[in-house]
């Protein structure tokens, strides 16, 4: 069950966009196929302050994030984790460099082109779950859709809410609900518009094994049967052996990259990037 292709690029138009006048010189070409990079970062620098009390949080940060695929971001406390993924959501703005989301390149976008890009591409799943406490799952479930002012796709809503096991939870409000129940409601919600990525901040941060499991198996699914690409953000190697693809950064640089982790390697991966700050 995969999601419907929702935008795309024919190998004809691919070229065009770098500027070069298309020449199909085959069947082949003609085939509908999307970007592999749903997102990416080129050059990416972010400065915090001036003078003497300047950070830099990013530093030339170039990455391809692949359509499709689960990709963890780890590394040490202060490495600049949250400041890429909030450059990468259109959260914050970078110093330098340029993003690329799902196609478009964001420097280019007023206030209001964001707003638009951040409810209709983008999915956000919070470690604090940020669901509004005086709407009920269902509303909080809706919310980007209602805002939107579409209605929401019922069959889509149905399985969404299927696959995460919340269907007798909608009448409730958050505070009757567990955490883990909560960020369910909140992975539905980050779903529901179909966005091109979702992006997860530590959403396991504050559950328990077994609810953190839940979550991340219900990540996992949504990249493998609906073809979901995720970026999440996480310190818990655990976390990131869901994933297809782990970054490991350090001092606001890509220090290296794990492909099909699992928990053990990225252990060991990360207590060489702690120790060393990724130089070996
Ligand atoms: P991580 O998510 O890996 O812990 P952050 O992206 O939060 O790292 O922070 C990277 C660096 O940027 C840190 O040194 C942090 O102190 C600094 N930083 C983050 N946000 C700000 C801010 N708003 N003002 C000043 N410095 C900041």
């Amino acid at each position: 069950m995969r999601r419907p292709v929702r935008r795309t690029v024919t190998h004809q138009e691919g070229p065009t966009m770098f500027g070069r006048t298309p020449h199909p010189s085959s069947l082949a070409e003609l085939i509908p196929v999307e970007p592999p990079a749903v997102a990416q970062a080129i050059g990416l620098s972010k400065i915090y302050g001036s003078g003497q009390a300047t950070v830099t949080a990013l530093d030339d940060v170039t990455v391809d994030f692949t359509r499709g695929q689960l990709t963890a971001i780890m590394g040490p406390s202060g490495s600049g984790k949250s400041t890429l993924m909030h450059c990468m959501a259109a959260l914050d703005s970078p110093t330098s460099g340029r993003i690329v989301i799902d196609g478009v390149d964001i420097a280019g976008l007023n206030d209001r082109a964001l707003t638009q890009l951040r409810r209709d591409r983008l999915g956000f799943v919070f470690q604090a779950y940020n669901l509004i406490p005086t709407l009920t799952a269902r509303e909080n479930i809706t919310l980007p859709v209602d805002i939107a002012g579409r209605k929401p796709d019922q069959a889509w809503f149905d399985t969404v809410i299927d696959t995460l096991s919340i269907r007798d939870r909608l009448s409730h409000r958050p505070s009757e609900l567990s955490g883990g129940q909560q960020q369910r409601v909140a992975c539905a919600r980050a779903l529901i518009s179909r966005p091109a990525i979702v992006f997860a901040d530590e959403p396991t941060g504050n559950l328990d094994s077994r609810a953190s499991a839940e979550i991340l198996s219900f990540l996992r699914r949504s990249v493998d049967e609906f073809g979901q690409s995720i970026v999440m953000v996480t310190h818990d190697p655990a976390a990131a052996g869901y994933a297809d693809r782990v970054l490991f950064l350090a001092d606001g640089r890509i220090v290296g990259e794990l492909a099909h982790p699992t928990a053990e390697n990225v252990l060991e991966r990360m207590k060489n990037v702690e120790l060393t700050g990724g130089r070996n």
